[in-house]
């Protein structure tokens, strides 16, 4: 077999509060749309997206909580054999950001430390920002994460986002 057809396939976890846009961003990167109102699903669940870094073939397989974060009994199967994970939080959802820390451990905590990158999603609403971007970009050094701000309902660096992860992890193996 030659290099190129090795499909090398990544489980990537998307962590956060409720409501910062996780399924929609999921639903945005691997199925090109933004649906206000989309409804999730029940348990465990992950959609996916073929991209090629390197010439090499890349399978993300993006997992979403289905609105269960705060249920553990999901959780074992969700983060296991995890090998990446976007960090998520709100810019309208001061909660949210001040969660990021210990959601960082909790993936830790499940699968030890994999790549993984912070994200504030709803740039577009920056207006109604609950935090200022020193602050933002303080965390991210802190913590040693790669950061982005993205819009998933207008597909402002949500690519990025996955991109960055899939690189970060190809040079780990
Ligand atoms: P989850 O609970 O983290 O999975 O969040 P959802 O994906 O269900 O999103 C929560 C709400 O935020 C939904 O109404 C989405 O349409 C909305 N949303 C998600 N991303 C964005 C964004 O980038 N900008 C704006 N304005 N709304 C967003």
């Amino acid at each position: 077999m030659i290099e190129e057809d090795i499909e090398i396939a990544i489980k990537v976890v998307v962590v956060g509060n409720g409501a910062v846009g996780k399924s929609s961003m999921i639903q945005r990167y691997c199925k090109g749309i933004f649906t206000k109102d989309y409804k999730k699903t029940i348990g465990v669940d992950f959609l996916e997206r073929q991209i090629s870094i390197d010439s090499k073939d890349i399978r993300l397989m993006l997992w979403d909580t289905a609105g269960q974060e705060e249920f553990d009994a999901i959780t074992k199967s969700y983060y296991r054999g995890a090998q990446a994970c976007v960090l998520a939080f709100s810019t309208t959802d001061r909660d949210s950001f001040e969660a990021i820390e210990s959601w960082k451990r909790k993936v830790e905590a499940e699968v030890g430390s994999i790549p993984m990158v912070l994200v504030q999603n709803k740039i577009d609403l920056i207006d109604d920002a609950k935090m200022d971007s020193e602050e933002t970009e303080k965390l991210a050094k802190k913590l040693h994460l790669r950061f982005y701000r993205t819009s998933v309902k207008d597909n402002v660096k949500v690519d990025d986002v996955f991109k960055y992860l899939a690189t970060k992890y190809l040079k780990l193996i």
